[in-house]
């Protein structure tokens, strides 16, 4: 196991390092007292784990400009994306709250399984560790790219298990609306309610292959491992799929296909060109 010193420790912590947090957009110090980072690798600014900042790093480089585009989050435990983004929106799920009407505590009330949103009406929905907790995951999946835009994208993260082959339901909603236990009832933290979420899930490394199939298409895997970013724990891996069709959220351009667009320029040009001068010599002929 890790020797503290030996992964930049100051005793007390196993890691702990210098970097730049994507959470809060400054220099920090990032530092853990367990081996667990998944939970405890913080930045000491401003207490985000490293799921948090990979989310938020994945937004930077996959949708720069993402800050300006309409984005919903289902079930936010974190306001890291909220306090940069101009169109955002958050919703929970209340039993007791109308769907699409606000609670109490000012928050939307939506099932991420049945949303009120109308179709082609967000460009990022962002789900961080929400599909374990959902009975029906297809039916969230199916839900948010019908409300996605062409070319709109679902952001998320979801905890997968070590040396878990396939994928094991844990819990399943009978018609009459009660629950069935497959398996022990294991609760994670919840942002509201009785801070129980029941795990209805446990996800093995057939992950991304449910999630495609689901979608109806291609899953892409960010795995990053870079400590001056703070990015290092285990099931730390941020999904994206983008809904096809379209292209509100604009591709990275390469240098590689710039060249091949001031190619294509130059060649429209050239034939723009002797286009005109045929039509002029034509011109002078008749
Ligand atoms: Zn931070």
């Amino acid at each position: 196991m890790g020797n503290g010193k030996a992964n930049g420790g100051d005793g007390k912590h196993v890691v702990q390092n210098d970097g730049f947090c994507a959470c809060c957009r400054s220099n920090t110090v990032f530092r853990s007292p367990e081996q667990w980072l998944r939970d405890f690798y913080v930045c000491t600014k401003c207490g985000s784990v490293p799921r948090q900042r990979h989310i938020q790093t994945v937004l930077d480089s996959r949708f720069p400009g993402w800050e300006q585009l309409v984005i919903h989050e289902s079930s936010p435990s974190n306001d890291f994306i909220s306090r940069y983004a101009s169109q955002y929106s958050a919703s929970q799920y209340f039993p007791d709250v109308p769907r699409g009407e606000t609670a109490a505590n000012g928050v939307r009330s939506e099932d991420v399984e049945n949303l009120t949103f109308g179709d082609e009406s967000i460009d990022i929905f962002v789900t961080q560790d929400v599909l374990e907790h959902v009975f029906r995951p297809e039916r969230a999946i199916a839900e948010i790219h019908r409300v996605l835009k062409p070319g709109g994208a679902h952001v998320f993260t979801a905890p997968k298990h070590k040396g878990l082959l396939e994928t094991v339901q844990r819990a399943a909603l009978n018609s009459d609306g009660t629950i069935e236990y497959l398996l022990p009832e294991e609760y994670h933290g919840n942002p509201i309610g009785d801070n129980k979420a029941l795990v209805t899930y446990d996800y093995g490394y057939d992950f991304e292959q449910l999630m495609s199939t689901w979608a109806g298409t291609s899953v892409e895997v960010f795995h990053t491992l870079d400590r001056s970013r703070g990015l290092d724990a285990e099931f730390n891996e941020v999904y994206v799929i983008v809904k096809p069709g379209g292209a509100p959220v604009p591709p990275r351009v390469s240098p590689h296909s710039l060249y091949w667009s001031a190619r294509d320029f130059a060649r429209r040009a050239e034939r723009k060109a002797r286009r005109v001068v045929g039509e002029r010599i034509r011109a002078r002929r008749s």
